[in-house]
């Protein structure tokens, strides 16, 4: 794709960019991430990155998949930050691509740290947050005035893939009227569990948004207590956000309503 005539910065060979690729809809990349694919020898993606996305990247780079593929358990992460290092010491421009934004539940801080251990060059390109973008797609606002000036984002998964026990739940829930939940369908049932159990009512409007901005997005407008068992019979699959509070009453006024209104995906946008 043809960038706008924005004065973007070269991709230095040896170096590494840890680039957010957005939710999955290409055209929530940023110009810097095009930018970046544009240039790179090596894009090193996770499973969340779409194939569409990968397609800008120029003939002849190296594509190297990091995520879990058919069952088998995902590369260790300290093997991925290896990785990224070796290549980035062959003096290769070594593109890091993941979903969303890299810092938030995406152990990005990891491969920063491990790149700044070794004494590789990196810098950091953020993406939209399937939080935040996602949600947006859905028609589902973060904030609204009447309803909360708060928010906050939580994980389903610890580092172990267990619900985070050392999360104040109860203190979580008091002090903030919207939860936006990533990795929440494993443990649906538990998060639900301890929600309740924290003192949220099982009528609080809930929603689940699976494939965010992609063209199989899914919403499941429920409530907390009836949200696992809704899930359950709507067949809803990761990747997914579960969302509690007001704001998801707020949808059906808003009316983004039907996401196959939303535009389709941009097809690749090829390099230029
Ligand atoms: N760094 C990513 C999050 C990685 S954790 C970001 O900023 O978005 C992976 C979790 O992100 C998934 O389990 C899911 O909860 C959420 N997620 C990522 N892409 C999504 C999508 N397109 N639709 C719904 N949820 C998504």
């Amino acid at each position: 794709m043809q960038l706008p005539s924005l004065d973007m910065p070269s991709f230095p060979p040896g170096w590494v960019w840890l680039v957010g690729a957005g939710p999955g809809d290409p055209g929530l990349l940023t110009l810097h991430a095009v930018n970046a694919l544009n240039q790179a020898d090596a894009v090193i993606y996770d499973a969340l990155v779409g194939e569409e996305i990968l397609r800008c990247a120029p003939q002849g780079a190296v594509l190297e998949y990091a995520g879990k593929r058919g069952g088998k358990p995902s590369p260790k992460q300290r093997d991925i930050s290896l990785r990224l290092i070796e290549l980035a010491r062959q003096g290769k421009r070594v593109l890091r691509l993941k979903g969303g934004d890299p810092f938030v539940f995406g152990r990005g801080a990891e491969e920063a740290l491990a790149l700044r251990e070794a004494g590789i060059p990196f810098r950091v390109i953020p993406g939209i947050s399937a939080g935040i973008g996602g949600l947006a797609y859905a028609g589902i606002p973060l904030t609204h005035r009447d309803t909360n000036s708060c928010v906050t984002f939580l994980t389903g998964h610890n580092a172990s893939g267990e619900v985070p026990e050392s999360l104040d739940w109860e203190a979580m829930v008091r002090a903030s009227p919207v939860l936006v939940i990533y990795m929440a369908i494993k443990h649906l049932d538990r998060l639900v569990a301890k929600l309740r159990h924290a003192g949220l009512s099982d009528e609080r409007p809930a929603a689940l948004v699976s494939h965010a901005t992609l063209p199989g997005m899914r919403v499941l407008t429920t409530t907390l207590g009836r949200a696992a068992d809704d899930a359950r019979a709507a067949g809803i699959e990761p990747p997914a956000l579960f969302v509690i509070g007001e704001v998801v009453a707020l949808r059906a006024a808003i009316g983004a309503g039907d996401p196959s209104a939303q535009p389709s995906p941009a097809s690749c946008l090829a390099t230029g």
